[in-house]
């Protein structure tokens, strides 16, 4: 096969596909196939589980003096994984553990923080686990090139980003960029980088926000103009709802970028919803994998060319929802309301996620998983719009959406599932005007009965007549777990 034809595929893995000897035996495995394969390779990872919440705690404890303790752990946690896996972890180490300290104990010294800090230390997780993987697959004769991020990745100045976010949730382009594209071409083996991490504007350490190594290899997949890229996780990929809730969830074999987007934004986190975006615009087919189970097929997300028919294909649901009720008489044929209602969000930071208006009544949903929503913040808002409407704070709240192609289409033939909601009150219903979901929001301890009723009624149960081989759903959960260990859906991160 001649180089030039040769497909370009990004394998991600996230921090549970990277913690322990037996998944890298597996990352292993499956790297010297694709090679032989013809495939050209490149590896994007996270930071070993759990470590990324440590680096955001150890600037907190390092401005109160008490950072030894958990610096310790995180240093003995990268050594006995590198000794498990036959690694002489100080020797490969030691340079990085030495930079971080030096880091930790400059914030001690002057207790205080900052974000440009706090992104430096972050990326120090990803830095540490993609040091051990190189040398791990390099000691199973894969010549794989250990590659700094920071030197194939730069943040763009999008305007979206102010304040902290700057460093700690940079964006990239995924527009192809050929100098790093020749460069990677130019690699005799597979590369192998740190997700999660990037050049910021100023030069200094950057980082994508949370679960920000989808995005990274995403990016990077743009960059590169990757054929494919593989997410890979421990879990075999998009369900049609959250299987800890609903055990007969299937899952879904196909997807457009709209609807994984739509599943990623509402509440499913097997993916990050900023890496969907970036590879739907230079669509580069996503396929998410479980290391746990890596010869299931797991789910693949494409241009499908055609909406298809109209279908249900997920009930998502997002917890630690607020919803912000605005009551008003003035607002009747009252020009500029909504105006100054919204001009206080902005005021606050605060970014709104649905809107249900009447002519009395303003009710908005924040996200308080996603936002840091305090009680201070909280509070501020109060405050500034009580001096113009009447303010009722509802929480804790869950938005349960169903999300598919077409949801206006489905209305008709809902009738059955609305009797789900007759035991729950809804605080809020909206559909959104790219027809792609409709979301109700209810109080949060109602959200899993509804999601496992809306499921029962919406959702062709596996194994009917006709259903065995749907291009769409594939098996349950259930079905799943019993062919193999299945781990949870929480998430992937480092
Ligand atoms: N390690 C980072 C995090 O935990 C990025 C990622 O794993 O996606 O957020
Ligand atoms: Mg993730």
């Amino acid at each position: 096969m001649s180089s030039s034809i040769k497909p370009r595929v990004v394998l991600k893995f996230g921090g549970s596909s990277v913690s322990s000897l037996d998944k890298w035996e597996t990352i292993a495995g499956l790297v010297g196939d694709r090679l032989t394969k013809g495939e050209r390779l490149l590896i994007v990872h996270s930071a070993l589980k759990g470590v990324t919440d440590n680096l955001e705690l150890l600037p907190v404890e390092a401005a109160a003096g008490r950072h030894a303790p958990l610096l310790e752990e995180l240093i003995a946690r990268h050594l006995d994984l590198c000794e498990e896996m036959g690694l002489d972890g100080r020797s490969l180490l030691e340079a990085d553990f030495e930079k971080l300290s030096l880091a930790v104990e400059g914030i001690a010294l002057v207790q205080e923080v900052n974000p440009r800090i706090r992104a430096r230390i972050l990326a120090f997780g990803e830095h540490l686990s993609t040091r051990i993987g190189a040398a791990f697959l390099a000691s199973r004769e894969l010549p794989v090139k250990w590659l700094d991020a920071r030197d194939l990745l730069a943040a763009v100045d999008t305007g979206r980003q102010s304040g902290s976010a700057v460093w700690l949730s940079a964006e990239c382009e995924a527009e192809l960029d050929t100098e790093v594209r020749d460069r990677l071409d130019a690699l005799p083996g597979p590369g192998l980088t740190q997700g999660f991490t990037a050049r910021g504007l100023d030069g200094d350490t950057v980082v994508l926000g949370r679960g920000g190594s989808d995005t990274a290899a995403a990016y990077l997949a743009g960059k590169w103009g990757a054929d494919r890229i593989e997410i890979w996780s421990d879990v075999s990929g998009m369900f049609t709802a959250d299987p800890r809730v609903v055990p007969t969830a299937r899952l879904l074999r196909r997807l457009d970028y709209r609807e994984a987007q739509e599943i990623a934004t509402t509440g499913s986190q097997v993916l990050h919803p900023r890496a969907v975006r970036a590879l739907r615009d230079r669509e580069i087919p996503i396929h998410l994998r479980s290391t746990v189970d890596p010869s299931a097929p797991g789910t693949v997300i494409e241009a499908t060319g055609t909406e298809g028919p109209a279908q249900v294909k997920a009930i998502s649901r997002k917890r630690k929802v607020v919803l912000v009720s605005m009551e008003t008489l003035g607002m009747w044929q009252e020009v500029g309301f909504l105006a100054r209602a919204f001009r206080v969000f902005e005021e606050a930071g605060v970014s709104v996620d649905l809107v249900s208006t009447s002519e009395t009544n303003v009710t908005v949903s924040l996200d308080s998983g996603a936002a840091l929503l305090d009680d201070e913040i909280l509070g501020k808002l109060h405050e500034n719009l009580s001096s113009f409407c009447g303010v009722q704070f509802i929480r804790p709240c869950a938005a349960v959406s169903l999300v598919g192609n077409r949801i206006r289409a489905l209305l008709h033939r809902m009738g059955p599932a609305l009797e789900a909601f007759e035991e729950h009150r809804v605080h809020l219903v909206s559909q959104a005007a790219s027809d792609l979901n409709l979301t109700v929001v209810v109080d949060e301890a109602q959200a899993d009965d509804l999601l496992r009723a809306l499921h029962e009624l919406l959702i062709p149960a596996a194994g009917l007549a006709g259903e065995a081989d749907s291009e769409v759903f594939g098996a349950s959960w259930e079905a799943l777990a019993g062919s193999a260990a299945m781990a949870s859906s929480s998430g992937d991160a480092g």
